[in-house]
């Protein structure tokens, strides 16, 4: 079994074949795709696709590019919203200073408020950061994000964070830039990391593995991702799609209803 841990199956680029899409993923081994909708014209889409479809589950939630949209009503809806039993996680939330779409001080604390709010709502959270790695884990540890747990979703940073983020609970995503002929850094920290933490995910429509880099990515990419982690952890693919898939399940709780405000 092979899972896309993260993919943003709402976004326009799949508008016009997401049926397609969905159908060479399952072709090509993926049972179980987990769709981020990262601002609200996209929660209710992806909610829609995860409805239509049993192997399809939703994750919500405002990524830091939108940080600066979140009103009095986004908490509102984004509650509601997650109580739907196809959300399995909070996110995508974190900090991105790359392209600091959102200023940085308003990053920050809208990652602070939506940690709080995942763990109010009982799911999981999925973080983003790019060149923050700092910053990131200092609101992790202060916000007490262990009482969630989750994903560092594309991970970038060093073996050091990839430790202190698993000691607190969470799991390491790895997307397909690990095929990359110049991603040795990403590969060697990778080698360190426990398979027991690792999930891998497609990040589609964005950072399509080789052979297809340059070309729109889809979930069913996820298997050239699997590949070059089984190479890399001297493994077979079974055994790398097999692990992740524990991995993934157990950290989206696949198989549990939920209980908001009971700390596990
Ligand atoms: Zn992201
Ligand atoms: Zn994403």
């Amino acid at each position: 079994m092979l899972i896309d841990s993260h993919a943003h199956l709402e976004m326009p680029d799949f508008k016009k074949d997401l049926e397609a899409v969905i159908q060479r993923a399952k072709e090509s081994g993926v049972e179980y795709i987990f769709t981020v909708g990262t601002e609200k014209k996209d929660w209710k889409r992806a909610l829609e696709i995860a409805n239509s479809d049993p192997s399809i589950y939703a994750i919500l939630g405002v990524h830091p590019h939108n940080a600066k949209e979140i009103d009095d009503q986004t908490y509102l809806l984004l509650t509601g919203l997650c109580g739907d039993e196809k959300v399995k996680a909070y996110g995508e939330i974190g900090l991105d200073f790359f392209r600091n779409l959102s200023p940085p001080d308003i990053q920050l604390k809208r990652f602070r408020e939506q940690i709080g709010l995942a763990k109010k709502l009982g799911l999981p959270i999925v973080v983003h950061d790019r060149e923050a790695h700092r910053e990131t884990v200092e609101i992790l540890k202060s916000e007490k994000a262990e009482e969630c747990g989750g994903i560092i979703h594309c991970f970038s940073g060093d073996y050091e964070m990839a430790k202190v983020c698993i000691d607190m609970g969470f799991n390491i995503s790895i997307p397909g830039t690990i095929t990359f002929k110049n991603a040795e850094g990403l590969r060697e920290i990778v080698r360190k990391i426990p398979l027991e933490s690792l999930l891998v995910e497609t990040d589609a429509p964005f950072l399509t593995p080789e052979p297809f880099r340059g070309k729109r990515n889809e979930p069913g990419y996820v298997r050239y991702t699997a590949q070059r982690l089984a190479e890399i952890k001297k493994v077979s693919f079974e055994k790398v799609a097999e692990v992740t898939a524990e991995n993934t399940l157990r950290v989206y709780r696949l198989n549990e209803h939920r209980h908001p405000n009971v700390r596990r």
